[in-house]
């Protein structure tokens, strides 16, 4: 829940029409009211959207009633929706080109420091389809010629977001990456994929040379009855990543572990090259070493074949290659020859790696 105060350092941002004079009789614009405000989670964060109505300046224009009104704030996110477009689509792109778990997702948009719940990502989910969906016609009539001739081979999605809940299903052409359903279906029996997925598409008219999906029994029997005798292939994507997952799961807690231990042992030397006169050379090498290995915790994977874990490891050892050349030199040439510092930063090179 929400409380009053959230909303206190909110940013706000106005906007007004592009037009500046009246079209009617030339004379500037003047701003009249606020149409709307409303608050809107983008990409870049929370913000406080108004959008101030003007009308022309001239009180016996045959136009001074007609109020003109900023499409740009119109355009940032949908009617009676406090998600902006840029978020709607980062997240579906995350969810269906992407594939990445809801988890995953939840992450993603923790990492932003976005005010987004899990059930609200879902909600989003379901806005993406939406919009995919009113899409569809103007894109599918683009490329009809393209499907005439070579007929489609259908990839078929679903996702489960909570276990028992409703699945939501995207039906794509799979050379032209073209989403062609996206339907939300309360189960995922399946005459109900049958009915609600592949018969409107048998309905296009277009010859359906192969069908790509997970190896879900209720999408095989759909297939087998919908589209009898067609090549139907489990995806290899889906394969890897159930193969790759105790691999992915292992790499993941492995991940954890050496996150835990280089940020305990990363603390108190952060704290001590904060407190070191920053005009030091080797205080200006050390803080670079810093960075890189906050940087390297950052490593994020991507199931089955990015793990995360192992590219952890391999920053982390040339960090440390690095670093142990670095000692073996004995200091920067610029260095201040025995500076107060010299022997701590000394220290804290043996220390990070020790
Ligand atoms: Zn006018």
């Amino acid at each position: 829940m929400r409380k009053a105060k959230d909303n206190e350092n909110v940013p706000k941002r106005y906007y007004r029409p592009t037009l500046t004079t009246c079209p009617r009789c030339g004379e500037p614009l003047r701003r009249r009211w606020t149409l709307w405000d409303k608050y809107v989670v983008t990409l870049e964060g929370r913000v406080h959207i108004f959008s101030v109505g003007y009308s022309c300046s001239r009180s016996r224009c045959s136009q001074a009633q007609v109020i003109h009104r900023s499409v740009e704030a119109e355009q940032l996110s949908p009617k009676g929706s406090s998600f902006g477009f840029d978020l709607i689509v980062q997240i579906g792109g995350w969810r269906f080109w992407e594939h990445r778990t809801l988890d995953e997702i939840a992450t993603l948009v923790n990492a932003k420091h976005l005010p987004v719940s899990r059930r609200q990502i879902l909600y989003l989910i379901g806005d993406f389809l939406a919009l995919l969906r009113a899409g569809q016609p103007a894109k599918l009539e683009a490329h009809r010629a393209y499907c005439q001739r070579h007929g489609l081979v259908i990839s078929l999605d679903g996702m489960a977001p909570e276990q028992g809940n409703e699945m939501l299903f995207v039906v794509r052409e799979a050379n032209l990456d073209l989403t062609l359903m996206a339907e939300t279906l309360y189960s995922s029996r399946a005459d109900l994929i049958s009915r609600r997925l592949l018969e409107p598409i048998k309905a296009l008219g277009f010859r359906i040379r192969a069908v790509v999906s997970d190896a879900d029994k209720n999408i095989r029997r759909a297939v087998e009855a919908s589209l009898p005798g067609c090549p139907h292939q489990a995806c290899q994507v889906h394969c890897l990543c159930e193969a790759g997952q105790p691999i992915f799961a292992a790499d993941r807690a492995m991940k954890t572990d050496l996150r835990r231990d280089i940020r305990a042992k990363l603390r108190p030397l952060s704290r001590g090259l904060n407190q070191s006169p920053q005009d030091d050379p080797q205080v200006a090498v050390l803080t670079d070493y810093d960075e890189a290995l906050r940087d390297a915790l950052r490593a994020d994977g991507l199931s089955p074949f990015e793990l995360a874990g192992l590219i952890l490891y391999d920053r982390l050892q040339q960090l440390e290659t690095s670093l142990r050349r670095c000692q073996k030199k004995g200091g920067i040439p610029s260095c201040r020859p025995c500076g107060r510092l010299r022997p701590s930063a000394k220290t804290m090179l043996s220390r990070m790696f020790n």
